[in-house]
């Protein structure tokens, strides 16, 4: 018998999806003798363990808590996170109106799908969220990147580059303390942002995994308060536990429809009992605000002292501004070659992501993402140390 040497199927679109950088290098940055300042992890001690098994304990004493749920979520998860949203967006939704998802990323990738033809337009940031880019390469999607100042994304650009006829069909954005950059897109540019969808008819993808982490407890009102093109993506994980693996959706039905179908196909439903758990944090008021305040204060405090140390121990480097979320943007005199310096950083115990893994078409090659959310304040300093001996030569 011959046997043929058939290729292994893999199909041509995955030519196109880029890896993660960030993922690959959590392998290298998990070494004990580094400070991580690459992932965007929220802190080992602020995860709330005991109340998730208080909860856990609770749920399971219902058997459905075991049980294959709802492809659109638990109908108490929605209920709760339609109270939630109704509160963020100044408006009041239904429980029908909320899909639960498997993290915000799940959301992203199913939203593409039942979005986007192959060679469609879609607006980026740039720098972007490397998530997004790649769910809208393995989509097919043309990426068009629109840069990102110090309020959030360059609307103004984007106005202009429709005006010349650009027609995409979504805008994705990371309204609120953007990974990576730490900035917020300010109100005028959400309400801007808001028209223009109308104007023009594409989707605005509201991004929105850090809203509640505002260092002043007051997230900014969201893109979605201001118009009804806007699929708004929502995550418990920064303010829960990422392994919650709870992400949830609003936007047009059409849009919910849509993506609630492909869900059946991609894995039927999420955790029902993770869902559960979920909702009863949520739900319980008092401890919530009670954590989430805990979360700000140590968030700041962080943010503080990382910017503090980078203005004293690396002159001649910008610091973005901290307000929220998880990350500051680093920007190196002209000439640094972060991607070049990593290896050396890694070997002297700190880790960052370049800023060319953000890059949608190349540049930011002096730049750094770095997550201060992480640890506490005296390693962050140690990091900083570690940082300016690689980068400028100081010594430790
Ligand atoms: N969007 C953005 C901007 C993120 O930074 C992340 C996580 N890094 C996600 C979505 C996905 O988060 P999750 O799936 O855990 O909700």
């Amino acid at each position: 018998m011959t046997v043929t040497q058939f290729p292994v199927p893999v199909s041509s679109r995955m030519a196109a999806v880029r890896g993660s950088a960030i993922r690959d290098l959590l392998t290298l940055t998990a070494r004990p003798d580094v400070i991580s300042l690459a992932g965007g992890l929220p802190a080992a001690d602020l995860l709330p363990r005991a109340r998730i098994a208080e909860a856990v304990a609770e749920a399971l004493t219902d058997p459905a808590a075991v049980q294959y749920g709802e492809t659109a979520g638990s109908a108490r998860l929605r209920e709760v996170l339609a109270a939630h949203e109704s509160a963020r967006q100044h408006r009041p939704l239904q429980a029908g109106e909320v899909l639960v998802t498997s993290g915000s990323q799940q959301a992203l990738d199913l939203v593409a799908r039942a979005t986007l033809d192959a060679g469609d337009p879609v607006v980026v940031e740039d720098p972007a969220y490397v998530g997004a880019l790649q769910v809208f390469q393995a989509a097919g999607a043309r990426l068009v990147p629109v840069p990102v100042d110090a309020a959030g994304m360059r609307v103004d650009e984007l106005a202009d580059r429709l005006a010349a006829g650009l027609r995409p069909r979504l805008v994705h954005t990371v309204s609120t303390f953007h990974n990576p950059r730490g900035v917020t897109l300010s109100d005028p540019r959400r309400r801007e942002l808001a028209r223009l969808a109308d104007r023009y008819g594409f989707l605005v993808v509201e991004d929105d995994p850090y809203g509640l982490l505002a260092f002043d407890g007051a997230p900014p009102v969201p893109v979605a308060a201001h118009g009804t093109r806007v699929v708004r993506l929502g995550s418990a994980s920064k303010v829960l536990a990422p392994a919650l693996r709870v992400g949830w959706l609003t936007g047009p039905a059409e849009v919910r429809a849509a993506v609630e179908r492909l869900r059946q196909g991609a894995d039927l439903c999420g955790s029902t009992l993770t869902q559960l758990v979920a909702a009863e944090l949520l739900a319980d008021t008092a401890w919530f605000d009670a954590h989430l305040a805990r979360l700000r204060a140590a968030g700041a405090a962080r943010a503080a002292a990382f910017t503090g140390a980078v203005a004293e121990l690396l002159p001649g480097v910008t610091c973005s501004a901290a307000t929220g979320g998880m990350f500051c943007w680093l920007e190196f005199p002209a000439g640094t070659d972060t991607a070049a310096a990593l290896p050396a950083a890694l070997e002297a115990g700190v880790g960052f992501v370049p800023g060319s893994a953000f890059a949608v078409d190349g540049g930011l090659e002096s730049a750094a993402r770095c997550c201060f959310a992480s640890h506490p304040e005296g390693v962050l300093r140690t990091a900083v140390q570690r940082l300016a001996a690689v980068l400028t030569g100081r010594p430790t």
